[in-house]
């Protein structure tokens, strides 16, 4: 063998079958091998196991796959390089031009965009309504033949809670899939509804470290089966680096999740009870609409807390920049707390009805809670809060 040769062909590692890593490796290789053609052809027929090609699947995906769907209370599990590709892609591996989606107004903007704009190009109709309107979801679904309904559960920012047994049963009532992107709920969440497909954003709690993005969609091994092809296709696929990232954020998925569960409670509690707080939206309040809800769909409420300043604009502005530990950016479920302002909640998009519905107002401001302490994040509120008002 010639050097030029050796390069391309270096001799592999054999690892003994009795000495594991304790970590799984990255498996950072596009393609695999078998020993011969027949092997190959057994594999690519799914009569033996086996990776072939890296878009398809990979030994450190797949590790990830397999977890998130045990934590889901689902069969199998695709992953995607981001949340919004997780929602893009599933959505089009599920409708066809003609067919008829129910959405709502509280969803995720960028899935909002893919319903409205992206499908609505190919063809996909959709119906967008408030997600407490009732009478509107019987009415489009017994009006309209619909192939699914996407929602979420807390919404995006004021923590409205979808009533997940309702919803699913008004779906499946009518013969359609019911879609859950349940990214705020996490993965522990909202398992035993029948929900067909979960879709999650990694970037949030598996990540949990700001630091990778992700997306998955979980569901019955069939149902995944059937999608597999457009979707290897569309190749949206996570990275196995990236995969390993998240491998290790979910070793501490619980602690964090827990601890900031319990700190955002404590940051709504102390935000109630504030004289330049109007109101405050996070479901573990008493005084929250569906707190009675929340505790039965849920078995924690979540990490975001939102809050209508007194004054509007321009002190979310001033209370905003005079916080310290909260960093003016998006997301959630990081390490570290976030806050958005009323001018950067977006919305603009909306008719005044629909704003409504969103209850975003002029002092809205979304909160997201991190692992820092939550006596230093409450002394930091305390005092953003003056500066404001000063
Ligand atoms: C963040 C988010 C997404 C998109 O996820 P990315 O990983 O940022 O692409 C989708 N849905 C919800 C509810 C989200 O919060």
């Amino acid at each position: 063998m010639k050097d030029r040769t050796r390069v391309v062909h270096p001799a592999p590692v054999e690892v003994p079958a009795d000495n594991r890593p304790l970590i799984a490796p990255i498996y950072q290789s596009v393609k695999f091998s078998l020993d011969d053609t027949v092997q190959t052809e057994q594999m690519l027929r799914g009569q033996r196991a086996g990776f072939f090609y890296s878009r398809q699947s990979n030994p450190t995906l797949r590790q990830l796959e397999q977890l998130l769907a045990q934590l889901q209370g689902q069969e199998d599990c695709i992953l995607t390089a981001s949340g919004a590709g997780a929602v893009a892609v599933a959505l089009t591996a599920l409708c066809k031009a003609g067919d008829h989606i129910l959405a709502f107004i509280e969803s995720y903007g960028p899935t909002r965009h893919m319903i409205q704009k992206i499908l609505g190009r190919y063809g996909v109709r959709h119906t967008l309504l408030p997600i407490e309107d009732r009478a509107g979801i019987e009415r489009v679904l017994a009006e309209t033949p619909t192939r699914l309904v996407m929602f979420e559960s807390p919404t995006n920012p004021v923590t409205k809670i979808a009533d997940i047994e309702y919803l699913v049963g008004q779906a499946h009532a009518h013969g359609a899939l019911a879609v859950m992107d349940n990214t705020f709920a996490g993965f522990h969440n909202h398992g035993q509804f029948g929900i067909d497909v979960h879709i999650h954003s990694l970037t949030k709690y598996a990540s949990g470290h700001g630091d990778v993005m992700g997306g998955a969609i979980l569901g019955s091994r069939a149902l995944l089966k059937s999608l597999r092809p457009d979707i290897g296709t569309l190749g949206p696929t996570l990275d196995p680096h990236a995969a390993f990232l998240l491998q290790r954020g979910m070793r501490t998925y619980f602690l964090r999740y827990d601890y900031q569960c319990a700190s955002a409670l404590r940051v709504a509690q102390f935000l109630s009870a504030h004289p330049k707080v109007r109101r405050v939206f996070h479901p573990g309040l008493a005084s929250h609409p569906q707190h009675a809800l929340a505790a039965r769909q849920m078995k924690d409420f979540g990490t975001v807390v939102t809050f209508d300043l007194d004054g509007g604009l321009d002190y979310g502005r001033r209370f905003a920049d005079a916080l310290e530990f909260f960093s003016i950016s998006a997301s959630l479920g990081s390490a570290e707390s976030l806050v958005m302002p009323p001018s950067l909640l977006g919305g603009g998009e909306f008719t005044d009805e629909q704003r409504r519905h969103t209850a975003i107002g002029p002092g809205t401001v979304r909160l997201s809670i991190g692992i820092e302490d939550v006596d230093d994040l409450i002394v930091d509120l305390d005092q953003a809060l003056k500066v404001a008002f000063n």
